[in-house]
C-alpha cells in the first residue's frame, strides 16, 4: 500500500458520541503521523434512520475538537462525492457485478415470510439466519428458475444478498488484535442492496473504501463482526484489502458495559462533544463544549482512552499526540471512562493557559453578570490568583466574583464569629489608615495595618478576618492585601464604609 489514506465515516443518525470522536481522532492522528490523508465520508444510505441536523452536528463537533479533513463532504478532494446518497447510481453497478460473478443473488422473500420463519425458530429456542443452508429452501434466484426470477424481478420487490460460502475460513490481520479467523458457516447472507434502491452499509462501505483508495480502516470494535463479510467482499471483487484496526470500546466508569448515550446525564458528565437536542423528542443532552471543557483537554483525555504512549507523560498537545501515536499502542480491551480524570485534564489545561487568554474566555461570563467596567490588567492578575483552584472558566467567576462586585451580603457564620462589638471601630481606624496611604500596594498596606494592630495590642487574626469579611463578604480568598490592592482604593474604602454601616451582629 503506497500512501496512507484513512476515513472517518459516520452515519448521520444522531449526535456523535465521544467514542465516535475518538475514532475520528485516532484516524486523524494516524493520517498526520504518516503523512497521509484524512477523509470525511457521510454514510447516509439508511434513510429510515436519517436525523435532521446530525451531519452539521458531526462537522461542528469535529471542528471544535481541532480534527481536520483533507478530503470530504465540504468540497475538497478528487474522490467525491463523499456523501453516499449522492453516489447511489454507482452502487447498482457494483451489486450487479457480484450477481454476474455468482457472489450474490436476488432474494424475493417478503418481510412477513421472514418474520414467520424467525418466530418459528424462536419458538424452538433457536435463531433463524438466511445462510448457506436455509437459502436452499427460500425464495431466491438460486432456487427459482431463470424465468421465474426474471418475472419476479419485474413484478415484485427484491433484495440482493451476498452468497456466503459454506464452511470456509476467512482470516484477516487486525493491526490491534492480530490475526482474526472466522468460519464462514457462522456468517449469514447479508443484504447488500435493498428494495428501496439503496445499498446497505456493507456494500456502500467497501465499494467506497476501495474507490477512495483507503489504506487503513480504523473504526470501533462494534464493526469487528462485520469485518469477515467485508473481507469476503474484497475477495469477491478481487480487490486489495485495506488494513483493519478495530478500536476498543469505551466502558462505563464502573467498568462494566459500554458507555451509552444516557449514562452521561445519569452520572453527571457529558458523553457528547457538544450539546445535542433530539429533534424528535426535544430531549437535550449535555456537551463538553457547553460544560466548559477546553477542546485540547477533551482531546488529550480521549487520546489516552484506549491508547498509551508507553511513557508516564499525560499532557499532550495535538502535535505531540501526532508525534507519539501508533496503532500498536492501542489496547484490545475496553477503556474505562473516568469523569474525574476528565476534570483533572481540564484543570491542568487551565493551569497551563496564559492568564490573558483566560480573560478572553471569562469576558462573556463577566458580561452576563453585569460586570461592565474593569481593567484588563487587574482581571488578569485576579485570574492568576485563583486559577489554581479552578477546573472550568466558570469557576474563576465563582472564586473571584467579589473582585468585580461589591458584596451586598455577608456570610452569616463568619459575621457571627468575626464581627465583634469593637470591630466597627477597628475597621473605621483601618479605613482611615488606608485613605491616607499613597502607595496602594499589598505589602506596604499590610505593614501599615500590622503596625496599627501592634500598637493597639489587639489580636492579628481577629482584625484580619473581620477586614476580609468587610472586603470579600466572606471568610475565603487569597492574600487579603492583594485583594485590597486589586479592587482599588475607591472601591476598598467604599466596601469598608458599607461594612461598618451594614454588618449587624
Ligand atoms: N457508518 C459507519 C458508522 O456509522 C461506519 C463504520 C465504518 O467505519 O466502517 O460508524
Amino acid at each position: 500500500m503506497s500512501s496512507v489514506r484513512v476515513r472517518f465515516a459516520p452515519s448521520p443518525t444522531g449526535p456523535l458520541h465521544i467514542g465516535g470522536v475518538r475514532t475520528a481522532l485516532y484516524n486523524y492522528l494516524f493520517a498526520r503521523k504518516n503523512g497521509g490523508k484524512m477523509i470525511l465520508r457521510i454514510e447516509d444510505t439508511d434513510q429510515t434512520r436519517f436525523v435532521a441536523g446530525a451531519e452539521d452536528y458531526i462537522k461542528d463537533s469535529l471542528k471544535w475538537c481541532g480534527i481536520e479533513f483533507d478530503e470530504g463532504v465540504d468540497g475538497k478532494g478528487d474522490f467525491g462525492p463523499y456523501k453516499q446518497s449522492e453516489r447511489k447510481d454507482l452502487y447498482v453497478k457494483y451489486a450487479q457485478e457480484l450477481i454476474d460473478s455468482g457472489w450474490a443473488y436476488y432474494a424475493f422473500d417478503t418481510s412477513e415470510e421472514l418474520n414467520s420463519l424467525r418466530d418459528a425458530a424462536e419458538a424452538e429456542k433457536s435463531v433463524f439466519t438466511y445462510n448457506a443452508v436455509t437459502r436452499k429452501t427460500l425464495k431466491n434466484s438460486l432456487t427459482l428458475s431463470a424465468e421465474e426470477t426474471k418475472a419476479l424481478l419485474e413484478s415484485s420487490e427484491y433484495v440482493i444478498r451476498f452468497k456466503m460460502p459454506e464452511d470456509d475460513e476467512v482470516t484477516f490481520t487486525d493491526a490491534i488484535r492480530g490475526d482474526v479467523t472466522v468460519n464462514t458457516s457462522r456468517l449469514d447472507d447479508k443484504i447488500l442492496f435493498k428494495s428501496d434502491g439503496m445499498p446497505t452499509y456493507h456494500l456502500a462501505n467497501i465499494v467506497d473504501d476501495h474507490l477512495m483508495e483507503i489504506s487503513h480502516v480504523i473504526r470501533g470494535e462494534e464493526w469487528l463482526p462485520s469485518a469477515p463479510l467485508h473481507v469476503m467482499l474484497y475477495r469477491a471483487y478481487k480487490w486489495e484489502e485495506p488494513i483493519f484496526a478495530h478500536l476498543p470500546i469505551i466502558l462505563k466508569p464502573v467498568g462494566k458495559g459500554k458507555l451509552s448515550k444516557r449514562d452521561g446525564d445519569k452520572m453527571g458528565f457529558p458523553v457528547f462533544p457538544m450539546s445535542w437536542k433530539d429533534p424528535k423528542t426535544e430531549e437535550t443532552f449535555a456537551g463538553y463544549m457547553e460544560n466548559g471543557f477546553f477542546p485540547d483537554s477533551f482531546i488529550n483525555m480521549l487520546a489516552l482512552l484506549g491508547w498509551n504512549p508507553g511513557t508516564e507523560q499525560e499532557i499532550f498537545s495535538m502535535e505531540e499526540l501526532i508525534e507519539a501515536f501508533s496503532l500498536e499502542r492501542v489496547g484490545k480491551s475496553g477503556a474505562k471512562f473516568d469523569p474525574d480524570k476528565t476534570n483533572w485534564f481540564n484543570q491542568q489545561y487551565m493551569k497551563n493557559q496564559e492568564d490573558a487568554q483566560l480573560l478572553e474566555a471569562l469576558r462573556p461570563i463577566l458580561a452576563e453578570n453585569e460586570v461592565k467596567e474593569y481593567e484588563d490588567a487587574m482581571a488578569i492578575e485576579v485570574i492568576g490568583l485563583v486559577k489554581e483552584r479552578c477546573v472550568f472558566v466558570k469557576d474563576i467567576w465563582e472564586q473571584a466574583s467579589y473582585f468585580f462586585q461589591t458584596p451586598t451580603e455577608y456570610n452569616a457564620k463568619v459575621v457571627k464569629k468575626r464581627w465583634k462589638e469593637n470591630t466597627p471601630t477597628i475597621i473605621t481606624d483601618i479605613k482611615g489608615i488606608l485613605e491616607n496611604t499613597d502607595t496602594w500596594e499589598a505589602v506596604p498596606m499590610h505593614d501599615l495595618v500590622a503596625k496599627y494592630i501592634e500598637e493597639k495590642e489587639i489580636g492579628f487574626g481577629a482584625v484580619m478576618n473581620a477586614l476580609r469579611l468587610a472586603i470579600v463578604g466572606d471568610g475565603k480568598g487569597p492574600d487579603l492585601f492583594k485583594i485590597i490592592e486589586l479592587v482599588g482604593k475607591e472601591e476598598a474604602i467604599k466596601r469598608l464604609t458599607l461594612a461598618i454601616e451594614n454588618i449587624k451582629r
